[in-house]
């Protein structure tokens, strides 16, 4: 059985109606809360302004690399939850059906409208965006650049590699990184990740 997305995106709205008192919301064996995606422009795109601009490439880096770690361990959260089990499990065939799964969850999760477009197993990972949240809030704060902004999604595309062909968690992190060679933000006319094994 092939991964219906639709179905975990409508678990996952159907699971987000239940909020504990602060708000969190307890689903997919991780906490998610609602974040203003203008919000988390303005601090990102802050953070590598406050940095002198010589130094504007490692800040892209640093947050690049809190995205894989986030995505590292937030799927890590996921793929062994019980809504995991109840709803994706069952459609998995392959190992390679978990991307699959994680990406339908990401686009559920308001990341974006992620599709996997290549995937080459242990070696290549490749993931289209049409919608970033980072590109187009740069592009509404900004004028087009030169160098990809979708540092989030540029983090996840690698994490997503790193929990299937990594080593156990938690070692397998960095294992793959990805690079962003198409961006809205450059003028291009979608966002697209590719994930390759780690030189470094
Ligand atoms: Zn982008």
């Amino acid at each position: 059985m092939a991964i219906d997305g639709e179905k975990i995106i409508h678990a996952v709205m159907e699971g987000s109606r239940i909020r504990e008192s602060k708000g969190i919301i307890p689903l997919f064996g991780v906490y998610l809360s609602i974040f203003s995606t203008r919000y988390y422009n303005q601090l990102s795109f802050n953070f590598q302004k406050q940095i002198h601009p010589s130094r504007e490439v490692e800040a892209e880096r640093l947050l690049i690399k809190a995205a894989q770690e986030c995505g590292y361990a937030t799927f890590q959260g996921v793929r062994n939850s019980w809504e995991w089990d109840e709803i994706v499990k069952p459609m998995i065939e392959s190992k390679e059906d978990q991307i699959m799964g994680f990406a339908a969850v990401a686009v559920a999760f308001g990341w974006g409208d992620l599709v996997v477009k290549q995937l080459i197993p242990d070696e290549k990972l490749v993931i289209r965006v049409n919608d970033s949240y980072e590109a187009k809030g740069f592009l509404d704060l900004h004028e087009v650049t030169k160098t990809g902004k979708c540092f989030m999604l540029r983090g996840v595309t690698a994490a997503f590699m790193d929990l299937l062909y990594g080593d156990g968690y938690p070692e397998g992190c960095f294992t793959f990184s990805a690079a962003e060679p198409l961006c809205r933000a450059k003028g291009d006319p979608y966002c697209e990740f590719i994930a390759r094994k780690s030189s470094y």
